[in-house]
């Protein structure tokens, strides 16, 4: 097979045709670049790290090119899983020099996901949003980065579809804007690249991340699905992206109002933040 751009010897099939390395890791720049040179200004950039590919492939990207970013994780307390997870984002960052901040969720609230039986999840995603946001500002960050991608937000891009949750897919663009002093605004540079991409980067540039799956993930097979579509529809994947990214400034914003919490000061739309909810419920009563 030949390179589709250059006509040397392709060894990669993505983006719809053959591509030899250096075409494929070119056209992954310009995708990601794309959403980097419209919403990034100049602001220190913090990576949330879960140490999954995703995250790890944007940290790499982002020192690869010069961005002034640093790390932070959540170590959740899943067990081993939690302490692979985190030997190798420390191991990794030390690598490439990166400046790496953790917070042990055990140690420094009294409790973790790996012991909540009802809907772990949930409270995961409760965990993130609130840490990643409160520890990152406190420390200087201005903008946080994730590692969503495009795979992820056709994924549930179709799900708010099929659950009637119309007006959730406002979010599902690749910046929001800070909606309140004390939340940070948040980019995802991964919004035009999907999971079969960042895997062949991570590889031609070895990335080093976690290849197992957190024990309490339940993956929907739309993901598969997607995939299958896009074996006879070529590039289905990215025009759909390309059409959420319009749509998703037709629903309307979410009205709500941002206060602080009575007991941590943090941003909520109630009395006390859903975090605080959490710490009550299952670990340390203090605010500190
Ligand atoms: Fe958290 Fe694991 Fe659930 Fe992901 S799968 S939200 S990491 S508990
Ligand atoms: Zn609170």
């Amino acid at each position: 097979m030949k390179c589709k751009i250059c006509g040397k010897n392709a060894e990669i099939q993505a983006f719809g045709m053959w591509l030899c390395r250096d075409c494929f890791l070119k056209l992954f720049f310009r995708r990601v670049n794309k959403i980097l040179k419209k919403y990034w200004h100049g602001e220190k950039i913090w990576v949330a790290l879960s140490g999954g590919k995703d995250s790890m492939a944007l940290l790499h990207y982002l020192w690869e090119n010069g961005y002034p970013v640093h790390g932070y994780h959540i170590n959740l307390g899943i067990g081993d899983y939690s302490r692979s997870v985190e030997d190798i984002i420390r191991s990794y960052t030390e690598e490439l020099g990166v400046e790496l901040l953790i917070t042990n969720l055990r140690e420094e609230y009294g409790f973790s996901i790996g012991e909540i039986r009802r809907k772990p999840c949930s409270a995961c995603g409760t965990v993130k949003r609130y840490l990643m946001n409160k520890v990152p500002r406190e420390n200087g960050a201005e903008i946080l980065v994730t590692g969503h991608n495009m795979d992820d937000f056709l994924e549930f891009f179709i799900k708010n579809m099929l659950g009637k949750n119309y007006s959730w897919s406002r979010k599902l663009v690749p910046y929001l804007e800070r909606e309140h002093p004390k939340l940070l605004p948040k980019l995802r540079p991964f919004y035009l690249v999907g999971d079969k991409e960042i895997e062949i980067y991570a590889k031609l540039k070895g990335v080093k991340y976690i290849k197992e799956n957190c024990p309490l993930a339940k993956l929907s097979g739309w993901k598969e699905i997607l995939y299958e579509i896009e074996k006879k529809k070529k590039n289905f994947r990215y025009e759909m992206i390309l059409s959420v990214w319009e749509m998703a400034y037709f629903f309307p914003q979410e009205k709500r109002e941002i206060r602080e919490c009575k007991l941590c000061g943090e941003p909520t739309s109630r009395d006390i933040c859903s975090f605080c909810t959490l710490r009550m419920r299952y670990g340390k009563k203090s605010t500190g």
